[in-house]
């Protein structure tokens, strides 16, 4: 008897990852031999520090090739520990206990969603947001609930803001700051107003710092900086977007004990742990620093110059809505003026620039703002200055100024 396809109610409201589906898509046309500039995806063109590489190849060359503990090696959670420890009087109890190493931070967001949140809660999400904030949350049977930023504060939402659209079934918050789309930074006192709500109602805050380090005015401050406490805190970072590791999939959360408890117990039944070299690469990350902070700088560097050559382009259309990125490697534009009336021209502009100009980006219905569209710019400086200038060309000539 052949069995069709009925998808359980656990995913029926899944969709597919939009920021994963550009790029799938750019590589596509790529191998069908199109040039195209790839703004689409949100992941370092650099290469992975040697040392690092080193750092993981001598340990596998030296037996490091079996399981670890569910939680992950210890000289990586202690290295995680270290580090958050430096954040301040907040942090400054936390151990390695209170770590979790995963497949990338997008497994620690899930960890902490599926643990902390069920049906009938309701998560706030500052929006824009990484579009898989929404999903995750679904995929926990919870509800979602964007909040929308205002565009006189580069789309960053206030305490208030958040207050206004709490109900009795809110059980958390998710902080992404540097922001993806946005690029947008919180301040540390606009961090620390809305932790003191969240901390005084009783929610549950994941704060996403996986761009924390790339900033371009300093680090940006840790939730564990502003925060009154760290009891109702899980903080959620890794090694992919400040060390070019991407494909290592090493992330972590720094989490009260129970929570960590909960975490691991769930991980050892979906993933077990990561990789055992990649997180020797890790260890090397976090602990030769002298090297790391080097190769840092260096790459951030880089990223800065990037953004201020395409910002000059997209001062060539100062009626272009853009925000402009304190920190992150993207830009976030408003495209509805290009199609009026349409409800979602952020796809329809990507579609134009994809097909007509092959310069591929992801519209902004992805995070929930389907007027706009998101540009990364980590790729080489002249591919971002000739992507963002067939953008600005192509919205120019559809707005006629
Ligand atoms: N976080 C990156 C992005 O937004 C990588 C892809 C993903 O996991 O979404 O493009």
């Amino acid at each position: 008897m052949s069995v069709a396809f009925r998808p359980s109610e656990n995913i029926a409201l899944l969709r597919e990852s939009a920021t994963i589906a550009v790029s799938a898509r750019a590589r596509a046309l790529k191998a069908e031999g199109r040039a195209i500039i790839d703004l689409g995806a949100g992941e370092p063109d650099f290469d992975t520090p040697a040392f690092i590489r080193d750092a993981a190849a001598a340990a596998m060359h030296a037996g490091a090739t079996r399981y670890t503990a569910t939680e992950g090696i210890l000289p990586l959670r202690e290295a995680v520990a270290a580090m958050a420890r430096e954040y301040g009087p907040v942090a400054a109890d936390v151990t390695a206990r209170d770590i979790v190493i995963s497949n990338g931070s997008k497994q620690s967001i899930f960890n902490a969603c599926f643990v902390l949140f069920g049906p009938g809660d309701e998560v706030l999400v500052p929006t824009p947001s990484w579009t898989s904030y929404y999903e995750i949350v679904q995929l926990a049977r919870a509800t979602p609930v964007p909040v929308y930023g205002d565009r006189a504060r580069d789309l960053k939402v206030t305490a208030d803001d958040l207050a206004r659209a709490a109900t009795p079934r809110t059980r958390g918050l998710m902080l992404n700051s540097p922001c993806n789309p946005t690029g947008a930074v919180y301040s540390a006192d606009e961090l620390r107003a809305i932790l003191a709500l969240a901390h005084e109602r009783g929610w549950w805050v994941i704060s996403d710092e996986i761009y924390r380090r790339i900033c371009y005015e300093g680090d940006a401050p840790s939730a564990l900086q502003a925060a009154p406490g760290r009891d109702n805190l899980v903080v959620v970072d890794g090694v992919a977007k400040a060390y070019a590791m991407t494909g290592w999939r090493v992330g972590w959360s720094i989490a009260p004990l129970d929570v960590t408890r909960a975490m691991t117990a769930f991980q050892s039944h979906a993933t077990f742990h990561m990789a055992s070299m990649a997180q020797h690469g890790a260890v090397a990350a976090l602990t030769r620093r002298a090297e790391s902070e080097a190769a840092i700088a260096g790459m951030v560097a880089q990223y800065r110059e990037r953004r201020d050559a395409a910002l000059a382009v997209f001062a060539t259309a100062p009626h272009l809505p853009l925000v402009r990125p304190a920190g992150a490697f993207y830009f976030y534009f408003d495209v509805s003026a290009a199609f009026p009336g349409d409800p979602d021209a952020g796809s329809t502009f990507a579609k134009r620039v994809l097909e007509e100009h092959g310069v591929a980006i992801v519209p902004g219905a992805a995070f929930k703002t389907p007027d706009w569209v998101r540009a990364s710019y980590a790729a080489p400086r002249d591919v971002v200055v000739e992507g963002i200038t067939r953008i600005v060309a192509l919205y120019r000539s559809l707005t006629g100024r």
